[in-house]
């Protein structure tokens, strides 16, 4: 997730008041309601957009919180959604293994995704795996639905929304030296 919108987004993020958190939680719930439905098993594409193979939740993402992306692999053209995906290395190997996700994989949890999940930058990624193994557990429709009615939380997001803008600011210094690691 390092890219040129690093510094506007990390701006952006200390300048969201409460409400605007509040706006933005109840947005990404009521996007979420429509397609995870646990019943029929189904997740609605709106939704599964929030669901990468990595185990991240993109409903929690300031790119997607400020609209800057709709969610990993959207390809409405018009967010970051689609290029994020095709450079992903995690995202290219589950779609050649065929899996929905990586707790899928017979590989889980391989070299890749738990250096992915402790990466020294992104401590955002932290959850990446024990996400996973919850979304195995219980199908992805019910942590779709479960990760939203988390997030609905203004308190929660805020926290996150600060540790992504830290963790944008990491990368940027780390990629003045280097180019940025295509998992992010
Ligand atoms: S790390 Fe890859 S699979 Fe996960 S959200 Fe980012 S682009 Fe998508
Ligand atoms: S090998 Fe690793 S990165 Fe690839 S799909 Fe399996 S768990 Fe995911
Ligand atoms: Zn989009």
């Amino acid at each position: 997730m390092a890219d040129r919108h690093a510094g506007e987004s990390a701006r952006q993020a200390g300048r969201m008041d409460r409400r605007a958190l509040v706006r933005a939680a109840g947005s990404a719930v009521a996007g979420l309601a429509v397609g995870a439905r646990g019943d029929t098993g189904s997740v609605a594409a709106e939704s599964a957009l929030l669901a990468p193979p990595c185990g991240l939740y993109c409903g929690s993402c300031d790119d997607f919180v400020h609209g800057i992306c709709h969610g990993c692999g959207c390809s409405c053209g018009h967010c970051n959604g689609e290029p994020q995906a095709r450079a992903c290395a995690i995202r290219e190997c589950s779609d050649e293994r065929g899996v929905e996700h990586c707790g899928r994989c017979a590989e889980f949890p391989c070299t890749k995704l738990i250096a992915f999940c402790n990466d020294p930058i992104w401590f955002s990624h932290g959850v990446a795996i024990e996400n996973l193994r919850r979304r195995t557990r219980i199908g992805t429709p019910a942590w779709l639905a479960e990760q939203a009615e988390y997030w609905s939380d203004p308190e929660r997001l805020r926290r996150m929304l600060f540790l992504l803008a830290e963790c944008k600011e990491r990368e940027a210094r780390a990629s003045q030296s280097a180019p940025a690691h295509p998992n992010q």
